[in-house]
């Protein structure tokens, strides 16, 4: 049986900058994923850095920062069942040029850098994510 779970979702800044929450969130709804919380928040540097601490030893870590730090972005909490994976297939792969047809990165990712969407990918990451932006 699965699970209820709540998954973080952010829409990045590409995304933002182009109009596309309410569409985004449109495909959320339409998959049965309810939007529990949302907000719009530009964040610094620093605060993408630690939310993205787990890639610092990547490569592209620095230019990652700097970019989910270069524009507003709509944080969200999605519930549902099996939020975290459910979250996973509805935006597709990383790299939007390897993603499925309909997901959310193939439909209006730019780039592996610039795809739209971030999305949890554990039950762990995905509370902790979701403490990061919504502490109370
Ligand atoms: N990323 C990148 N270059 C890479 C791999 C990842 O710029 O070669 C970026 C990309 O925007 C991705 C983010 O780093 O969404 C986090 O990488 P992860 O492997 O966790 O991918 P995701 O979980 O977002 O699919
Ligand atoms: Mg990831």
């Amino acid at each position: 049986m699965s699970e209820v779970e709540q998954t973080l979702s952010i829409i990045k800044p590409d995304a933002v900058e182009r109009n596309l929450v309410e569409q985004i969130k449109e495909i959320f709804i339409r998959n049965n994923l309810i939007i529990k919380n949302t907000k719009k928040i530009i964040l610094s540097k620093d605060e993408a850095a630690e939310f993205y601490k787990v890639h610092q030893s990547k490569p592209f870590y620095d230019r990652l920062c700097s970019y989910l730090s270069s524009g507003p972005i709509v944080v969200m909490i999605l519930e549902g069942k099996s939020a975290i994976l459910e979250n996973r297939r509805i935006m597709g792969a990383t790299d939007p040029k390897n993603a499925e047809p309909n997901t959310i990165r193939k439909l209006y990712g730019l780039s592996i850098d610039k795809n739209s969407v971030h999305g949890s990918d554990s039950v762990d990451n995905a509370k902790k994510e979701i403490n990061f932006f919504f502490k109370n």
